[in-house]
């Protein structure tokens, strides 16, 4: 009985994954997260693999100095914060971090998150509600689209980086806005309010936000401008300080981060002017109603961060690898463009074949995932590469001809 229950729940959406191939299931790495990685094989076996899909873009995660900084930190801050930040769990480590952020960005304050989807979802329901109107990039991460969709407000889905679509949208918002019945009173409420959110870098393409047009399009309109640079921090920019960097331009009002990536530790981090951090600090429930990151986790974040301060070069050498890994597809005849960021997609198309594809790659030692729908839409499966700052340039050219192979003799 209980079975059938959860039968009824459960069996249509695991039958129609394995019979579309977008079943999930994970793959098990034996040894830290590096260029080289083990990982376990379906036969049981052990196999060494060139990691060409990982997030840790600057390969931070197992530099000996950082990791012997973070267990210093668990030998003074402990195991767990104990508490969420508001009551007791807020200690020296997690303020340190807030301050190197805010200033590592250029930006009055910061506040950090356990993750960069809670950053995400705490920060755009806290502020937006119903009333307000939200300009969202189509290809915009799923934690994005979950603060919308919590947020309750209107939500126009803008096409992927086409600044004359968003500005027909904010038309069309402002027009829907001006029939609205107003309230007596004249308050914030009372007023049109606009929210344009976009990933600085697109995590499935690897492409770029218009940073200069939106933030033209936010002042002449009104709106607030929030980016996720979430692909950004570490990576873009002379230093690795992100997108505006990156343009050599001004700043968007709601910059988000993640600390996971290449920062290589853990949590999220929203920076900007002190009174947008005072607000999401008395709004944001992704904030509020959680327990503070592991004090050891914050120091790590921090330590590993003024590492990137200190070593721009290790910047300059992913930005060199993925044009080296680019232009060796290229020569190969595979379907790439320059990449701008750390992620170069390579488009299979078909779901069976990317998985057939990538399958392939793993036997022959070279670690790119498929991603599948609904991470990306149907039909557009692909291998999705990323860079890191310590591949060898011999490896690069290396992987690139076997995967030119791959795809030629997977048909
Ligand atoms: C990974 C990612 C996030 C989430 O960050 P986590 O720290 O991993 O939770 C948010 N936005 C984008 C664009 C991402 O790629």
């Amino acid at each position: 009985m209980k079975e059938k229950i959860l039968d009824l729940f459960t069996r249509e959406t695991l039958e129609t994954a394995r019979a579309n191939n977008t079943y999930r299931s994970m793959r098990l790495m034996e040894t830290p997260e590096s260029s080289r990685v083990k990982i376990r094989m379906p036969d049981g076996t052990s196999q060494e693999q060139i990691l060409l899909a990982s997030n840790s873009y600057l390969d931070l995660a197992n530099v000996d100095e950082l990791k012997h900084a973070m267990s210093q930190a668990v030998l003074e801050w402990g195991t767990g914060s104990g508490g969420a930040r508001l009551t007791t769990g807020n200690k020296t480590p997690h303020q340190e971090l807030e301050e190197f952020i805010a200033k590592f960005k250029g930006e009055e304050s910061a506040i950090t998150f356990n993750t960069g989807y809670m950053a995400n979802v705490g920060t755009i329901s806290a502020l937006c509600g119903k009333n307000d109107f939200i300009f969202s990039d189509e290809l915009n991460h799923a934690s994005i689209i979950d603060g919308i969709r919590l947020s309750r407000a209107k939500c126009f889905v803008y096409k992927h980086n086409d600044m004359v679509d968003l500005e027909r949208a904010i038309m069309e918002a402002k027009a829907e806005f001006s029939t609205r019945e107003m309230p007596a009173e004249n308050s914030a409420a009372s007023a049109f309010r606009g929210l344009i959110v976009t990933d600085a870098v697109f995590s499935m393409d690897g492409d770029l936000a218009n940073l200069p047009e939106l933030l033209r399009i936010a002042h002449e309109s009104e709106c607030l401008l929030m980016i996720d640079e979430a692909h950004a921090t570490g990576v873009l920019g002379k230093t690795g300080r992100g997108l505006a960097e990156h343009y050599g331009c001004a700043h968007a009002d709601v910059t988000v981060g993640t600390l996971s990536k290449a920062v290589a530790a853990e949590g999220g981090f929203v920076a900007g002017k002190q009174q947008l951090i005072d607000f999401l600090r008395n709004k944001a429930r992704s904030f509020i109603f959680t327990t503070a990151m592991a004090p050891a986790v914050a120091a790590a974040a921090c330590n590993n961060l003024r590492y990137i301060d200190a070593h721009p070069e290790r910047v300059q050498n992913l930005r060199e690898n993925v044009k080296i890994f680019c232009d060796a597809l290229l020569h190969e005849g595979v379907n790439v463009v320059q990449s701008p960021s750390a992620i170069v997609p390579i488009v299979i198309g078909d779901e069976a074949r990317a998985l057939k594809i990538s399958a392939a790659l793993q036997d022959a030692g070279i670690l790119i995932p498929a991603i599948r729908y609904p991470t990306v839409a149907k039909g557009q499966a692909r291998l999705r590469a990323s860079l890191m700052a310590t591949h060898m340039h011999e490896q690069l050219q290396i992987a690139a001809t076997t995967i030119a192979q791959i795809i030629n003799d997977c048909l």
